[in-house]
């Protein structure tokens, strides 16, 4: 059975990636932030306490994450895993390994979605939001068919009120003081692989194909 993790910067496609992949290759997609979200969303005694938590707007404590990660490879024993937004600190990994050694499972790759901060910055600058549906659009990268204007719905666009430098900046500095460690972890264990984020959606997905069945 093949567990791969996905990591990548703020902007780097690496959850489209993640579901594309999985998508195509049969894998489960596990995605942290999700499966906290359905997982809150529910009545079991782990929601409370994720609830209580997020609610009060901090971060989820590595028990109850460690609970989700246990359930998730119990009932997925036969299937490939993508690991997505986990996990997020050293003490994250070392949990992540003492877990897959309960599993049986060996981690296929780390599979690093890598993009240049300046390019990080035109695509997050760029991102524009329709405020109707919801759909999001990036004025280089991906735009509407006219101008600002939504495709489905014909809205206005807005520029949503956090994607600007300022707090760009601020979650580049959390996004890199809390990957650095775990890329050079994985790198120094021969399992990290990194792709190029600035080619072509197909590319990417080539890219990681390639890392994932020859390992
Ligand atoms: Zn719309």
């Amino acid at each position: 059975m093949k567990t791969v993790i996905f990591l990548g910067p703020p902007a780097s496609g690496k959850g489209t990636q993640a579901a594309r992949f999985s998508k195509m290759h049969g894998f489960l997609h596990f995605d942290m932030g999700k499966a906290l979200r359905e997982e809150a969303a529910g009545s079991s005694p782990l929601a409370e306490e994720i609830r209580s938590y997020t609610n009060a707007g901090r971060l989820v404590p590595n028990e109850a994450v460690r609970r989700l990660i246990q359930l998730m490879f119990a009932v997925n024993k036969e299937r490939d895993i993508i690991l997505d937004g986990f996990p997020r600190s050293m003490e994250q990994v070392g949990l992540l390994e003492r877990l897959m050694a309960e599993a049986g499972r060996d981690l296929t790759a780390a599979v690093l979605v890598s993009l240049p901060e300046s390019e990080i910055a035109r695509r997050i600058l760029n991102r524009r939001v329709c405020p109707v549906c919801g759909r999001v659009y990036n004025l280089v990268t991906m735009p509407p068919d006219s101008d600002e204007k939504c495709d489905d719905d014909g809205s206005p666009l807005e520029h949503r009120a956090d994607d600007t430098e300022d707090v760009l900046n601020e979650r580049l500095a959390v996004y890199k003081e809390q990957t650095q460690p775990i890329i050079g972890h994985y790198d120094s264990a021969g399992l990290l692989a990194r792709v190029d984020g600035t080619a072509g959606v197909d590319d990417i997905g080539k890219q990681i194909e390639e890392v994932v069945f020859k390992a």
